[in-house]
């Protein structure tokens, strides 16, 4: 796999430890970009990557929604949008982007879900950031439609849930923090046909464009959530997932 530098220039495939950029890009550094369809798992599957191998789990969507929840200036510009199906400007996610990573929090890497949707961004985003590979997850949309009605979050603290195989121990209620369990505003019918169209109109060719620079692993979404980590993980060479 190559892998571009800083700016989009490409170093060698494995040559993390050499030149100028040695002590920055240690060892163990290591960042991907997750992708798929609604419902096909970034956000499960991200959180168990990022569990063990220390990364920072970056969900562009779950920042939208964390500033729409508490009723900030950028939630505001983008609620509607995003209770619509649409997405929001490039302008406004590549802030978010921009914003997080230079927290510099990121140690050991960055896993990140949900960027980028479209050639504009994966431009920027080549152009900024090196990344080491991305997860294509592949779910068909006849599954989706399943996956994403059974979904439920809490309003407390953004626990995930999904009826058909996480269900919380007591109905409607956060195993975590007692919180309640609810839709998200963008997961109804209307919502996520908007939602997979653009997913097939406008993300579907950025993994067209990773694909050409030798970035892509695809894996099938449809296995349970552990097989689908264990995968992920031998086509990435991570050690394999301890649970
Ligand atoms: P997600 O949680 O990834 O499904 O994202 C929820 C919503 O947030 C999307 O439907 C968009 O409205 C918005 N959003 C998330 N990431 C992006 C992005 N990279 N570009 C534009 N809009 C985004």
């Amino acid at each position: 796999m190559r892998v571009p530098g800083p700016k989009g220039g490409i170093r060698g495939a494995g040559r993390r430890d050499g030149g100028a950029l040695g002590a920055y890009y240690s060892y163990r550094m290591r960042k991907y970009v997750i992708m798929g369809v609604q419902g096909s798992g970034k956000g499960t599957q991200s959180a168990m990557l990022a569990s063990d191998l220390d990364l920072v789990h970056i969900a562009v969507g779950d920042i939208f929604r964390w500033n729409v929840q508490n009723h900030t200036k950028l939630g505001a510009q983008v609620r509607r949008t995003m209770a619509a199906g649409e997405l929001v400007s490039d302008d406004l996610a590549e802030g978010v982007v921009k914003d997080r990573l230079t927290q510099h929090d990121w140690n050991y890497g960055f896993i990140i879900d949900g960027f980028p949707r479209n050639e504009r961004q994966a431009e920027f985003f080549l152009e900024s950031y090196d990344i080491d590979g991305i997860i294509h997850l592949m779910l068909p949309d006849s599954e989706v439609r399943r996956r994403v009605m059974a979904r439920r979050l809490c309003d407390g603290c953004g626990m995930d849930y999904n009826l058909i195989d996480s269900s919380p121990r007591e109905e409607g209620r956060c195993d975590v923090c007692g919180g309640k369990l609810v839709q998200r505003e963008d997961d109804t019918e209307e919502a996520l046909a908007v939602r997979l169209s653009e997913y097939h109109d406008k993300t579907n060719p950025v993994l067209d464009i990773f694909r050409r620079k030798e970035y892509v692993v695809t894996i099938d979404a449809r296995p349970d959530k552990i097989e689908v980590q264990q995968a992920i993980r031998a086509a990435l060479k991570l050690p394999s997932y301890q649970g």
